[in-house]
């Protein structure tokens, strides 16, 4: 089963994301993670991100397309997965679904987690991740309007899509979540 975990940085996907895979026994992919991985361990696709995920913006999707597939290799994502922070371009959204399609798979659901801009700052202040200062966050919300929100428009249009609630505990969201993935 394939998720999308979609919504602007701070909504809570990373944390709703982990909580959603232990439910349902699949896999976890975040390319935030993986990139910050990568960039810990000095590997070529970490050297090629650094600078992008330094200043809040997209690595190109070439890269990301790269940690993507090698990811998604990888036996534990047979079962499935979810995604997290991954399409966020509509060219990877095309990507998405050439590597699905090789490999017989459909996605399930996309889950668009609603937070409203001002608790999106308060939180991701908060978090204090060497990216989230006040100018990057700022960058990074706008990258994400420009780039990524129009996939609102793409998977509502498949009838992929479903919005969920991001404000309140997170069992309350995760509940939320969970009742929507398993609505047909
Ligand atoms: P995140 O952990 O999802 O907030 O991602 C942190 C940073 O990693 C982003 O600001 C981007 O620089 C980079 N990144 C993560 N996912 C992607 C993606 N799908 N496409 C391009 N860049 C990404």
């Amino acid at each position: 089963m394939i998720i999308i975990l979609f919504g602007a940085p701070g909504v809570g996907k990373g944390t709703q994301a982990q909580i959603l895979a232990r439910n349902l026994g699949i896999a976890h992919l975040s390319t935030g993670d993986a990139f910050r991985t990568a960039i810990a361990n000095k590997t070529e696709i970490g050297l090629l991100a650094q600078s992008y995920v330094d200043a809040g913006d997209l690595v190109p999707d070439s890269v990301t397309a790269k940690i993507v597939q090698e990811a998604m290799a990888a036996s534990d994502f047979q079962n499935g997965c979810i995604l997290d922070g991954f399409p966020r371009t509509q060219q990877q959204a095309a990507a998405l679904d050439e590597i699905l399609a090789a490999a017989h798979k459909h996605i399930h659901k996309v889950v668009n987690l609603e937070v409203d801009n001002e608790t999106i700052v308060s939180r991701l202040m908060a978090r204090g991740r060497q990216d989230d200062t006040k100018e990057i966050i700022q960058n990074r919300l706008n990258v994400y309007q420009q780039e990524t929100a129009p996939l609102v428009e793409h998977y509502l249009h498949r009838g992929l899509l479903t919005n969920v609630n991001g404000i309140g505990t997170v069992e309350e969201v995760s509940n939320r979540i969970l009742k929507a993935v398993q609505t047909a």
